[in-house]
């Protein structure tokens, strides 16, 4: 009687034991046979127990993205890029800093009574609207290979959607009675498709910078010049927002925040 038990546990252990061995016998029958460029660690994978298996699993899934990533072109990665969490956090991390710039400026002016108008400055491109309809389709090219000509053919579809978080710490912005001031590296000739852009997309805004037709100077002489000139009219910047350095360097701004494009890069 007191045998029973014992014996039929053991029976059932030698069970469980034959049905994990199985179950380890498929799966790495079935890892060596994904793919004849399995790295040498997924080779022993018959000898492994559950839990080396569902690591070695894992690994070999990282492998694999990580292959894919690296047969990308330097856009493809940047677009990849562009979809990964990553990118959102850095994305959102950025608008979250400047609403906090936002508080603390509208604290200080009614500590100081000071009667400045205070105003956000944002660029407009992989800022605010999203272009990567258009680089979707460059996504086998090199940031050098790009078509600017045709770049600036999608700019006159009036079709770049906002880019969400942009859109909510400037609506944010302006319900607390800042001002909003877009300065953007287009030029002026692209000022009426810019205009019907924002509105398409109910983007609500006091002022929008430009580059002169045929003007060749840097990105961010042009647009440091123009937050002076908008700080000359008595308005005090309190965030400028940008996805290039060039749209933040040079001062007249008490913060500025940086957001992420690996796409192409602007001096
Ligand atoms: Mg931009």
């Amino acid at each position: 009687m007191a045998e029973y038990p014992v014996s039929r546990a053991a029976r059932l252990r030698r069970a469980d034991k034959i049905v994990n061995l199985a179950l380890i016998l498929a799966a790495g029958t079935f890892i060596q046979g994904l793919s004849p460029q399995i790295p040498p660690i997924f080779a022993p994978a018959l000898a492994m127990s559950a839990s080396e298996l569902d690591a070695a699993l894992k690994k070999l899934d990282e492998h694999s993205e990580h292959k894919e990533v690296q047969t990308l072109t330097p856009i493809g990665k940047a677009l990849a890029f562009s979809h990964s969490k990553q990118y959102q956090q850095s994305f959102s991390q950025a608008c979250a800093d400047g609403r906090k710039a936002i508080d603390n400026a509208l604290v200080q002016a009614a500590r100081l009574k000071d009667g400045s108008t205070l105003a956000v400055v944002s660029d407009l491109d992989e800022t605010l609207l999203d272009n990567r309809p258009f680089f979707d389709g460059c996504a086998d090219k090199e940031e050098s290979q790009i078509n600017w000509d045709a770049f600036e053919d999608w700019q006159k579809t009036c079709d770049a959607r906002p880019l969400k978080y942009t859109e909510e710490m400037l609506a944010y912005a302006r319900s607390k009675g800042l001002a909003i001031f877009f300065i953007t590296g287009r030029m002026e000739r692209l000022r009426r498709p810019t205009i019907e852009n924002l509105i398409k997309y109910g983007i609500a805004y006091d002022g929008l910078y430009m580059r002169a037709n045929g003007d060749q100077q840097n990105a961010s002489t042009m647009k440091a010049a123009y937050r002076k000139q908008i700080e000359d009219m008595g308005f005090k910047i309190v965030v400028n927002i940008g996805d290039q350095y060039s749209d933040l360097s040079g001062g007249h701004s008490l913060d500025c925040e940086k957001l992420p494009n690996k796409i192409y890069f602007i001096r």
